[in-house]
């Protein structure tokens, strides 16, 4: 192989001071021994992303920088931004000193041992290479099922994701170049980077419990995030009033058609029951279609507005520091 090419990790941690030493010492190996069989270049980093930590995650960041300044990099945001946007932040400082970046959770629950597969992929001139777990047996049934709805859930609405791949991917400097060029606010990076297109390919893992701490999603945020994707990425739920606003209409007819017949015939009752129970259908698919609008509107205006994804506090990092 020729020159080898530079790898940044990017690594979003929001209160993970409990796996963070780990973290670092195992992608520290996998470093190493991607150096060694001459893979990526000695001035690939890792990079932190501090997410408006209450822990001490920065403090450590800080220290794994101190020691180890041509190894470990940090990037501290001035608040929580949350996962999606933190991934951004550092994506979009390191996409001018990188040739390729994958992007992992702090927790080790991505297989560390896939980034190799991934570079391999990137040297046959993938530009996109997405890790997509293979099993979730070490998720609780709860999550699993919540997860996998999620996906089907997504497809079924119109957003193309790729099954069971979360948010661990490479990406080369191309496509972090036209990533930069997505000006949106709600952001959903697994929808995004299938839009950019490029060639791209798959690998698989088995992903593992977290090794320490508790998950930062848990299932209101979930939801919020299957909402967000949905609604950021289809239109679909519009389109749906309008067919069941169609069908309702259709009914309406024959329902009206078949209470004159029976005017006719004399044996109407006066409905109280049915006009109640109507009142209430078309009233709650009212309500149906105007929390849907809303929350496109709500999206116009939040785009409208334009406002920073992430307002970034420090960046430390020594390009040039020796091994
Ligand atoms: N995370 C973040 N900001 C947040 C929430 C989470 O940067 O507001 C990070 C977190 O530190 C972790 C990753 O996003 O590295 C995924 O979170 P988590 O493992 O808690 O989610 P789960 O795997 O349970 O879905
Ligand atoms: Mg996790």
């Amino acid at each position: 192989m020729s020159t080898p090419e530079i790898l940044y990790m990017v690594v979003p941690c929001y209160n993970e001071e409990e796996v963070l030493h780990e973290t670092a010492k195992r992608l520290k190996e996998k470093y190493q021994s991607l150096i060694e069989r001459n893979l990526i270049s000695e001035k690939s980093r890792v990079v932190f992303v501090n997410d408006g930590s209450k822990d001490k995650t920065w403090q450590i960041i800080q220290e794994l920088h101190q020691a180890d300044p041509a190894f470990f990099s940090g990037v501290n945001l001035a608040h929580n931004a949350g996962h999606q946007n933190a991934v951004l932040a550092g994506l979009m400082t390191v996409k001018e000193l990188c040739d390729m970046a994958i992007t992992m959770d702090a927790d080790l629950q991505d297989d560390i041992n896939t980034i190799d597969a991934m570079v391999e992929k990137y040297y046959e001139g993938n530009q996109v290479v997405y890790g997509v777990r293979s099993a979730r047996d070490t998720d609780t049934f709860f999550k699993r099922f919540t997860a996998e709805g999620f996906y089907k859930f997504m497809k079924v609405m119109g957003a193309d994701v790729v099954y069971n791949h979360a948010d661990f991917r490479l990406m080369s400097k191309r496509v972090l170049a036209e990533l930069a060029n997505f000006k949106e606010v709600n952001l959903f990076l697994r929808g995004m980077v299938p839009l950019i297109g490029f060639q791209s390919c798959s690998v698989y893992y088995e992903r593992a419990e977290r090794f320490a701490g508790e998950s930062k999603y848990p299932l209101k945020k979930m939801l919020a995030f299957a909402i967000n994707g949905i609604t950021s990425f289809s239109t679909k739920p519009l389109k749906l009033i309008t067919t069941v606003g169609v069908i309702m209409s259709i009914l309406s007819v024959i329902a009206f058609i078949w209470a004159f017949i029976v005017k006719i015939a004399g044996h109407s009752e006066l409905g109280w029951s049915s006009t109640m129970c109507s009142i209430w259908l078309i009233g709650g698919l009212q309500l149906l279609g105007l929390g849907i609008i809303g929350e496109y509107v709500g999206k116009i205006y939040a785009e409208v507005k334009a406002r920073p994804r992430y307002i970034i506090a420090d960046f430390i990092n020594d390009t040039d520091a020796e091994e």
